[in-house]
């Protein structure tokens, strides 16, 4: 008898999700501003100083919105929660008197890990990198291939005629039918509405155009609507240091996934224009200037995902404090070249340190402040600067977390010289740049 109680109250439950699906649907409360720039940091300090640099560019008029954004995996490594991220968002925008938007991202979440995540955001990232390429159903893939046999996009139609869906269906129809789960699943716990984002971009493979084309276009049909979605683009997004790759193809690629994208829309119906997101975001300069204007020439919205880089400008202002600052900075770099293998285990696929052209830690120890710091500052202008040392640094911060109360202190006691690097590393260096 139990059993069967049990079986309808699931039956039950997701009858009321799809209720509340289709209502949401025809109703997506929560519309995602145009342009909106991902904030947040590893230790939950910076938020005051980074949404300062966001009303700073509102200022200069360009109307962009803050998104708090922490994987799983640094919740895990610094040992935090998603629920310290939504209060330094709400904190923040208190002490600041932010009245626009703001959203608190459940980033790279997963169905195994999004229940901590549930409570305190707004905004999802739906990640089914693990899925591409895993085998896909039969009958799915034959309902698949005949529900978009012949198919023409206006302005497309030689690359559709070229577009092999066959390859299309046995790598992605199963991560996007996994992305239909774990929508779902958020919108019966959710019923006040989120953003939608969809992340493939922690894979060697980069999408092409049409492969978003017919992500979306599967996703219309499963009734899961995105707002964002964050392809793996061409050329390689090391975490921290600047793009690599042929920034004349990437432009071509990414003009190519605007248009497609407005394509989308207007063919799917879509009610709201859909986003490209770009992972790992932050630092990358040189291919800011095509980003800004691409998204000026199709007028069209972007979200830029940072990499959690703002505790570099930590390490930065605590170097440049001089005295115990600068011990815990140089302390930093010595415990992560010890640990060089481990820390970078999580990262393999995003980062780019060659070890022999790390500084030895005994060197390093002989270094001024003004040295360590311009080793560090991302300015490729200064013969100092190091993207080598500034890799070990950025995924040393597991090193920091362990330092505990040590770490935490120091960045109360230079929090002036701490802020004016994060704010003058957002401002000055990304947000003028990009719009
Ligand atoms: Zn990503």
């Amino acid at each position: 008898m139990e059993k069967h109680r049990d079986d309808y109250f699931v039956e039950l439950r997701v009858l009321c999700a799809s209720v509340v699906s289709i209502y949401l649907i025809s109703d997506y409360r929560m519309k995602l501003d145009k342009l909106s720039f991902g904030v947040g940091d590893r230790f939950g300090r910076e938020g005051k100083a980074q949404l300062r640099a966001i009303q700073e560019i509102n200022r200069l008029g360009f109307p962009v919105v803050p998104v708090w954004n922490k994987s799983n995996r640094e919740h895990e490594l610094v040992g935090t929660n998603q629920k310290a991220v939504k209060q330094e968002a709400d904190e923040a925008v208190k002490a600041n008197n932010w009245n626009g938007n703001y959203y608190v991202d459940a980033d790279h979440i997963t169905l195994n890990n999004v229940d901590k995540f549930v409570d305190y955001s707004n905004f999802f990232t739906i990640d089914v990198a693990h899925f591409i390429g895993q085998p896909v159903e039969t009958k799915l893939k034959a309902d698949f291939l005949k529900r978009t046999a012949n198919l023409s996009i206006p302005g497309f139609s030689e690359a559709v005629s070229n577009f092999d869906l066959h390859r299309f269906a046995d790598m992605y129809l199963t991560a996007i039918h996994e992305v239909k789960l774990l929508h779902d699943y958020i919108l019966s716990n959710k019923t006040v509405g989120f953003i939608a984002e969809i992340s493939m971009d922690e894979v060697p493979l980069a999408q092409s155009p049409l492969d978003l084309y017919f992500i979306l276009k599967e996703l219309k049909y499963l009734n899961v609507v995105p707002q964002t979605i964050a392809p793996k683009f061409t050329g390689m997004f090391p975490k921290g240091v600047d793009y690599e790759g042929n920034t004349e193809l990437f432009a071509e690629e990414f003009e190519q996934d605007i248009r497609i994208l407005q394509a989308a829309k207007e063919q799917m119906e879509f009610q709201q224009d859909i986003k490209l997101s770009v992972h790992s975001g932050s630092d990358k300069f040189s291919i800011y200037p095509v980003i800004r204007n691409l998204v000026k020439k199709y007028e069209a919205g972007i979200h830029i995902k940072t990499a959690g880089t703002t505790w570099l400008e930590e390490v930065i202002g605590l170097a440049r404090g001089g005295g115990e600052g600068l011990r815990i900075a140089k302390e930093i770099y010595h415990q992560g070249s010890i640990r060089f293998d481990e820390l970078a285990a999580p990262y393999l696929s995003v980062l780019h340190i060659d070890t022999e052209k790390l500084p030895p830690s005994k060197e390093v120890l002989t270094w001024s402040s003004a040295h360590f710091a311009n080793t560090l500052i991302h300015d490729q202008t200064c013969r100092d600067y190091n993207p080598h040392f500034r890799q070990l640094i950025h995924i040393s911060y597991k090193v920091a977390a362990e330092m505990g109360k040590e770490f935490m202190d120091a960045l109360d006691y230079y929090r002036d010289p701490i802020e004016e690097q994060v704010y003058t590393n957002l401002i000055d260096r990304h947000l003028r740049r990009l719009f």
